[in-house]
């Protein structure tokens, strides 16, 4: 139980990694404030779970709902010392078809902006209640690799990674520590996207293991990141890739 007495908001929870996140984080002792788009995805969450759960429709790409879900956490658990950023969405396309008004605005005002509002609502909170903090955002290895059919997604998790490294150093002071976990290719929604374009086979070769990462792998890394355990690794964003990022 190492998040025991700690309260945690979360986002993206009605994914595949997000429903993992929720789970091991609450295994863990956490009291936990579950976030994603839709109340009634989030009312069927909500029924595996008793008094340490609450759950809040928020968009990340706005700022004010952002701000709505931190304060819940204050609200009703009274404190709030971890946040996962985790929402996120990929949708693969060749750069040539891109349609310039909209494929770059729409994944960046979620994976790279709703990050920005989660670091900016939960720094505030966390300094002013004094007793520091952990912010934990999901990136990717394409953060750092590319890839074709996905230019947007991963300039998006590169953001990521280097807010993690910008907020970690102006957040230090705060005792809040700022990191992230670089998943490669996790068995979830996501990256069924790429059944339908006829890559499912060809991904999963090139997996180390020769299978996808499970989502209860990233939320078992998520957990000790968010935990004292961690409290040495600060402004990094920690690989989870299984390894063929290495390659
Ligand atoms: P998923 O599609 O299963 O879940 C994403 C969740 O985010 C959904 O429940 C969705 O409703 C929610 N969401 C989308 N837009 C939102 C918004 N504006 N506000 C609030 N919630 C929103 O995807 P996943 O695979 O679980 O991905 C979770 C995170 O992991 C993402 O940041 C993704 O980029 C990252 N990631 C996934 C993989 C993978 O292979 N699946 C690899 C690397 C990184």
């Amino acid at each position: 139980m190492r998040l025991q007495g700690k309260v945690a908001v979360a986002t993206g929870v009605c994914g595949g990694i997000g429903l993992s996140i929720v789970r091991k984080l609450v295994n863990e002792g956490a009291r936990v404030v579950a976030v994603d788009l839709s109340q009634e995805s989030l009312d069927k969450l909500q029924k595996d779970y008793g008094d340490e759960v609450v759950t809040v429709a928020a968009d990340v790409t706005r700022y004010d709902q952002v701000e709505a879900m931190i304060q819940k956490a204050v609200d009703h658990f009274g404190q709030v010392d971890i946040l996962i950023n985790n929402a996120g969405i990929a949708s693969p396309k060749p750069l040539l078809e891109h349609d310039p008004d909209k494929d770059f605005d729409g994944i960046t005002a979620v994976n790279q902006k709703g990050v920005y509002h989660g670091i900016l609502a939960a720094g505030k909170a966390m300094k002013k209640q004094g007793r520091g903090g952990v912010i934990i955002n999901t990136s990717s290895v394409y953060g750092t690799m590319a890839s074709e059919l996905s230019f947007t997604y991963n300039v998006s998790k590169a953001a990521v990674d280097m807010m993690t490294k910008c907020a970690a150093l102006e957040y230090g002071p705060q005792k809040i520590r700022v990191c992230a976990v670089a998943p490669g290719r996790v068995d979830t929604p996501m990256l069924h996207q790429y059944k339908d374009i006829g890559l499912w086979d060809h991904i999963k070769r090139e997996q180390m293991r020769n299978e996808f990462t499970q989502p209860e792998e990233i939320a078992d890394v998520i957990a000790f990141l968010a935990s004292d355990e961690a409290n040495c690794i600060n402004g990094t964003t920690v690989s989870a890739g299984d390894g063929f990022e290495s390659f």
